[in-house]
């Protein structure tokens, strides 16, 4: 579809980020072809659909790097007795949960997520699923429920050996039957190798999925230090860190979600095999685990964005939870504010771009198309140099009236154009029942 989108305020996220008034953008097919005045555009375009943005303001979708859609079962869902620590909440909630998801509770557990993104202005989501009774054919199920949404994904299935070899060698299987389908179809959607967490993880199993990594040249999708328990020193006498770079796991295209105990040295690893960190604050501080020292890894030059963890889709939560967690454990008030902007600003795109192979994030020609069209009216002025104030404080609670993925609109004035979202509603209810009776 060709679209000529009028009567906006543009917020490019380019690097000389500008606030262009009063504009109008074309999108050609899925790219996005130019900015300009109205006259200008409108007799360039004069075939293109129009779509009158009202003034609102036309900025990049959101992009969530480290987001499991399965854990839409967990809300609501009621725990014998509240569970201590981080392997309690392993073994009580999620690996109770993923235990009992069939392929149908797969598929609308990710539907509700994947129509929440889309009300939240979330374009792309980059998924780790785990449903040790449900392993094949997974991954094409929550596929399928992003299709008939429009969201864009990258997707991987958790391996662990935590249910046994077999269990292991499934969730290999499916990485990899789904990396080669996604290959030749070259669509929205992208695989990578998911992988628990070091310490549910056997040497063997640790080789082989480095093995799949060279066959398909692929990165890996995995938890880093996110609780004290996961390290290796007293089986193996080095780190979690350490042994996933023996085992070959960390690269430029491996993403390791939380990365709070980590050493010096670890981090040195990390820097010098290029991996992407993703922080998940609301989550960290949900599970009592910690908090990632963002400053010395963005110091060290490791590319480190911002995700949620199934926490919510919405990226708008942990924003502004990474905005003050760091202030206040270090009672120092100066803390994240640069940070996490770069964060959620950049380097969530870069680290997308690497693992989705597209080019996104960002207002420019030649650049996919996912955009989204905000209810923000700023009611102090709005430059390039207080763009985050305004995110965090206004656009943040600023309702999404129109998203567009890969140039196709998928809501428009807040309706939602791809799925019904009270049918969905209902038959996950439903799904999500039969889930918690089998618990
Ligand atoms: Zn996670």
């Amino acid at each position: 579809m060709n679209l000529l989108i009028e009567n906006i305020r543009i917020f490019t996220n380019t690097p000389d980020t500008e606030i262009l008034p009063a504009q109008s953008l074309a999108v050609e097919n899925d790219l996005i072809k130019e900015t300009g005045s109205a006259v200008a555009l409108r007799a360039k375009y004069a075939g293109f659909e129009k779509l009158d943005g009202q003034g609102k303001l036309l900025m990049p979708g959101w992009i969530n790097p480290h987001m499991h859609f399965y854990g839409t079962f967990a809300r609501g869902m009621a725990l014998q007795k509240a569970p201590q620590g981080f392997k309690e909440i392993l073994e009580q909630l999620w690996w109770k949960l993923d235990k009992a998801l069939d392929a149908e509770s797969v598929y609308y557990s990710a539907l509700i997520p994947a129509i929440t993104a889309i009300k939240s202005g979330v374009t792309s989501v980059v998924d780790h699923h785990a449903s040790p009774n449900a392993i094949d054919g997974s991954l094409d199920r929550i596929q399928q429920a992003l299709e008939i949404t429009g969201l864009r994904g990258v997707l991987c299935y958790e391996v662990s050996d935590r249910d046994g070899l077999q269990k292991a060698k499934a969730g290999l299987a499916e990485n990899e039957r789904y990396l080669r389908k996604t290959e030749k179809e070259a669509g929205l959607y992208r695989g990578m190798i998911g992988l628990h967490a070091a310490f549910t993880l056997s040497d063997e199993t640790l080789a082989a999925a480095a093995d799949l990594g060279k066959r398909t040249k692929t990165g890996f999708h995995i938890h880093l230090a996110e609780g004290k328990e996961d390290d290796a020193r007293p089986q193996y006498g080095i780190s979690a860190t350490e042994r996933l770079q023996k085992a070959g796991i960390l690269n430029r295209q491996t993403i390791a979600a939380h990365a709070i105990h980590i050493s010096e040295a670890d981090r040195a690893i990390l820097k010098s095999t290029d991996t992407m960190v993703v922080h998940n604050p609301q989550s960290n501080m949900n599970n009592a685990v910690g908090r990632a020292d963002l400053f010395n890894l963005l110091g060290d030059g490791i590319l480190t964005g911002l995700g949620t963890d199934g926490m919510s889709v919405s990226l708008f939560g942990d924003m502004r939870a990474a905005n003050l967690i760091h202030k206040h454990d270090l009672q120092d008030s100066r803390a994240g504010w640069t940070e996490v902007q770069k964060m959620v600003l950049q380097n969530n795109a870069t680290i997308y771009e690497r693992v989705g192979g597209v080019r996104l994030g960002k207002i420019a020609p030649g650049l996919t198309a996912d955009l989204i069209l905000v209810d923000y009216f700023p009611p102090t002025p709005l430059n390039c140099e207080n763009i985050w104030g305004h995110i965090l404080f206004g656009i943040a609670d600023a309702p999404v009236d129109t998203t567009i993925i890969n140039g196709k609109i998928v809501m428009r004035d807040k309706k939602i154009l791809t799925a019904d979202e009270k049918e969905a509603a209902a038959k996950a209810r439903e799904f999500a029942q039969r889930v918690w009776d089998k618990i």
